[in-house]
């Protein structure tokens, strides 16, 4: 994604303003939304491809990922943490890029559990046979592993790195063992891909599947970044899954965890456990968003589309006090008025109502 990481101060944020201060209540974007959940990145390599991330024509052996230095330290990353559940922030992921390819993954989770947020991580898999039961020992409270096919081709293919399926269950059953449970599978779906998967993941994965009924959450397959040559006809909207999926077991709605869980929740009416499905291109949930995204080299996005990031890293390696540090990224939440995916919607449902008008007049309305 084109993204750049400007640096401001606070009192450059609105003309003539002071910086505004967290006073203790209830920290609100101009949406009214909460902060709640942060995302840290820990590494921006990956050892898949995957065509609808890291398409290899463009991360190739040229591409430039970024030197150690650049990377945020474990004590860094803690620091800033610590800042962010001081604002209300009650869950943090760890992802990436691959976040296991980070060295000593295990050691941040056990530094970042004392904060008492609700940690969580999401991988590939790739290498969570080997990191599982230590991930468990450090406190981690939840995983989310990403497979978009039980097919060998196809997920060789998606994950372009000709990586098998039997590894990645591997190390889901490994995880299972360390006590991860359930287990959430991403699946994203890309028409013409894996869209052919749809019903067989959902068997798989149900209760009375082989898959010991963790919980498959279907994705719709988004524009991020601007290399993975995105366009809407790729995209299986999450009713068209739902339905195939219904025509062969039933299905009812679940009520939600809690309010504003960006995945719809599905239930077998047979009993056989539950699926979720996240309709960020049909469906847009901004409304109720309440996520902060620290880059791997400690810029702040306050949406997965924004263009420009808030650089932290020059703060804290600059001398920043906590409260600076606190009054910063409370200002940057103040001020935020993403709604990305929101728009993107109501963009795409008016060019089809266009496309509509261009073809009635085609056939002489
Ligand atoms: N490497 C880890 C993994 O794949 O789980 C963590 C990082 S990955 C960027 C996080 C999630 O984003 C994965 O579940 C992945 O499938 C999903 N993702 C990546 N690109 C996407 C896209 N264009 N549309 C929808 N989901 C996407
Ligand atoms: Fe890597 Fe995850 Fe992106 Fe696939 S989705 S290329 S595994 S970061
Ligand atoms: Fe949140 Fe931005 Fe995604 Fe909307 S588009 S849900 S604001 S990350």
């Amino acid at each position: 994604m084109a993204q750049k990481v400007i640096s401001i101060r606070p009192e450059s944020l609105m003309p003539g303003a002071r910086a505004p201060r967290y006073d203790g209540g209830q920290l609100a974007d101009t949406l009214g939304r909460p902060m709640r959940d942060l995302r840290i990145s820990v590494t921006d390599r990956c050892n898949f491809r995957c065509v609808y991330c890291m398409p290899r024509e463009v991360f190739d052996a040229d591409y430039k990922f970024l030197p150690h230095a650049a990377l945020l330290s474990f004590e860094e990353i803690v620091r800033l943490a610590g800042v962010f559940v001081g604002l209300g922030v009650k869950k943090i992921r760890l992802t990436g890029g691959e976040p296991l390819l980070r060295k000593d993954l295990a050691t941040l989770v056990g530094m970042l559990a004392p904060l008492g947020a609700d940690l969580t991580l999401t991988t590939n898999g790739a290498t969570l046979v080997k990191h599982a039961r230590a991930l468990k020992d450090a406190g981690l409270n939840r995983i989310t592993v990403s497979l978009d096919s039980l097919d060998e081709a196809t997920f060789r293919a998606m994950n372009d790195a000709d990586f098998p399926v039997a590894r990645v269950l591997e190390g889901i059953a490994a995880a299972a063992d360390a006590g991860f449970a359930p287990i959430k599978i991403n699946m994203v779906v890309k028409r013409g891909a894996n869209d052919h998967q749809i019903v067989d993941a959902a068997r798989h994965w149900r209760t009375d599947g082989r898959g010991r009924g963790h919980i498959l959450r279907f994705i719709e397959y988004m524009d991020v970044g601007s290399t993975n040559g995105w366009r809407m006809d790729d995209v299986i909207p999450s009713a068209e899954v739902l339905r195939r999926i219904a025509a062969v077991f039933a299905l009812e709605q679940a009520e939600a965890n809690y309010g504003g869980e960006v995945a719809e929740r599905w239930r077998y009416r047979d009993g056989a456990g539950e699926i979720g499905v996240i309709s960020s291109v049909t469906r847009a949930f901004c409304r109720d968003c309440s996520r902060m995204r620290l880059s791997t080299e400690g810029s702040l996005f306050t949406c997965l589309f924004a263009r420009q990031g808030h650089d932290l890293k020059a703060l804290l390696r600059g001398g920043a006090s906590d409260d600076d540090l606190r009054d910063r990224i409370a200002a940057v939440w103040r001020l935020r008025d993403d709604r990305y995916s929101e728009i993107r919607t109501a963009q795409t449902e008016e060019m089809r109502a266009q496309q509509r008008k261009v073809e009635m007049s085609y056939i002489g309305g």
